[in-house]
């Protein structure tokens, strides 16, 4: 069994903390993602693991050894990079052979794992062609055939679709993990792109300013962010969120009183948040219906800007004054609500799936035994929506 466990780890360069407290189990088998905005420390996290930078505290154990101390070539972890980092002046079946060339396995049986690896890539084609030859995506198959020809224990992958272009990368995407539950390695792979963390991973690992904000899967990341950091940088467009103050009558309002607001919330929705006088609402874009005509209950505001999506379209809207007390929303509604440009807008919105933060902290409020995820599947399934 093939786990790794970082304890307590932490690097500093002088002054500056690239991460503390970095506490995370991956699972034998399981498929990691390290997701947060740049300079947050993915990368350091997962260069200390393969060796390449040396902590400054902590241990980290792959499988039963501590490897905290280990050198780089003996920790059986395999590394594709952003850059391919593939040597030029060598073949595709060059390059793919070489880590056994390097470990002393005999030519007979390098040339049949080559053969083998390409196929599972569906690069066999290429085994002979020269590195400068190859597209962006055929030479990120083979960076992945060399670092899975050696069946390492772990597999480390940093940003390695950054440099492909937007097709390539949904396709290069798919390949990947498949592969990856193909060969049950336990995987670490590094992006600041939410969405291919999402659709990739296992366990998401959301880290913000060196420390690690949440772990969990897609769904609990997305559905039950821990704080305000994690639900605004999962999801896209960004959760909105709104400083309120909540009444008697449940009805909300921004605190810095703008215009058009008052918006009455459910009753076991508001009875989450009635102890708390002020706290930030937040909401995703579509979870507001936009309604062009007056109705019950909805906040007021007016078209700014409209942008088509296809079937949807996002809606910036302004409440309140715009050269003084407002609030501006972001609004992902159907492309056949009629948005016009200036003109006032209704929106409400779907109570149960809003989410509440602490103003001063940012972590996110109890909400008692609310299951969003089921919420959201009814939603998804009800036949009048
Ligand atoms: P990106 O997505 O931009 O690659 P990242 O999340 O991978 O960013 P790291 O590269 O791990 O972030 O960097 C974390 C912090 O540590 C940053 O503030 C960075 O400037 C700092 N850092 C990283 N490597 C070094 C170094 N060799 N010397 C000094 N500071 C460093």
């Amino acid at each position: 069994m093939v786990n790794v466990k970082y304890d307590s780890v932490e690097k500093r360069y002088g002054k500056t903390i690239a991460v503390e407290d970095i506490d995370l189990t991956v699972e034998d088998g399981e498929f990691a993602i390290l997701l947060g905005p740049s300079g947050c420390g993915k990368t350091t996290t997962l260069r200390c693991l393969a060796g390449l930078t040396e902590p400054t505290n902590g241990t980290i154990t792959i499988g039963d050894y501590d490897v905290t101390d280990v050198h780089p070539k003996n920790r059986n972890a395999a590394m594709v990079f952003q850059n391919f980092a593939l040597y030029p002046h060598m073949t595709v079946r060059e390059n793919i052979g070489y880590p056994l060339k390097v470990a002393g396995v005999d030519s007979d049986e390098r040339a049949e794992r080559v053969q083998e690896t390409a196929e599972m890539l569906e690069i066999p084609e290429l085994l002979d062609r020269d590195i400068d030859n190859l597209s962006g995506g055929q030479q990120q198959r083979v960076a992945l055939g060399r670092a899975i020809i050696r069946r390492p224990s772990v597999f480390l992958m940093d940003e390695p679709l950054a440099n492909l272009d937007a097709k390539l990368k949904l396709s290069m995407r798919s390949r990947i993990k498949v592969l990856q539950r193909e060969l049950g390695i336990t995987t670490l792979y590094v992006t600041h792109d939410q969405e291919e963390a999402m659709s990739l991973g296992d366990k998401l690992v959301v880290m913000n300013d060196g420390h690690i904000q949440q772990i969990g899967t897609p769904d609990e990341v997305y559905h039950e962010p821990e704080n305000r950091f994690v639900a605004g940088f999962i999801g896209s467009p960004s959760m909105n969120f709104i400083d309120v103050e909540i009444d008697d009558s449940r009805t909300i309002q921004p605190t810095n009183a703008a215009d058009g607001f008052d918006y009455r919330l459910e009753s076991n929705v508001a009875d989450r948040y009635r102890e708390h006088e002020e706290f930030t609402l937040g909401v995703r874009p579509q979870y507001f219906t936009a309604h062009t005509t007056p109705v019950d209950n909805a906040i007021r505001g007016r078209v700014k800007v409209t942008e088509p999506q296809g079937d949807d379209q996002i809606i910036d809207v302004l409440v309140g004054d715009e050269d003084g007390d407002h609030i501006e929303l972001t609004v992902k509604a159907p492309s056949t609500v009629e948005a016009v440009r200036g003109e006032d807008i209704w929106l409400t919105i779907d109570d149960p799936l809003v989410h509440g933060f602490d103003s001063r902290t940012g972590s996110r409020l109890a909400d008692g035994d609310v299951s969003r995820t089921k919420a959201v599947d009814s939603r998804a399934q009800s036949p009048s929506d």
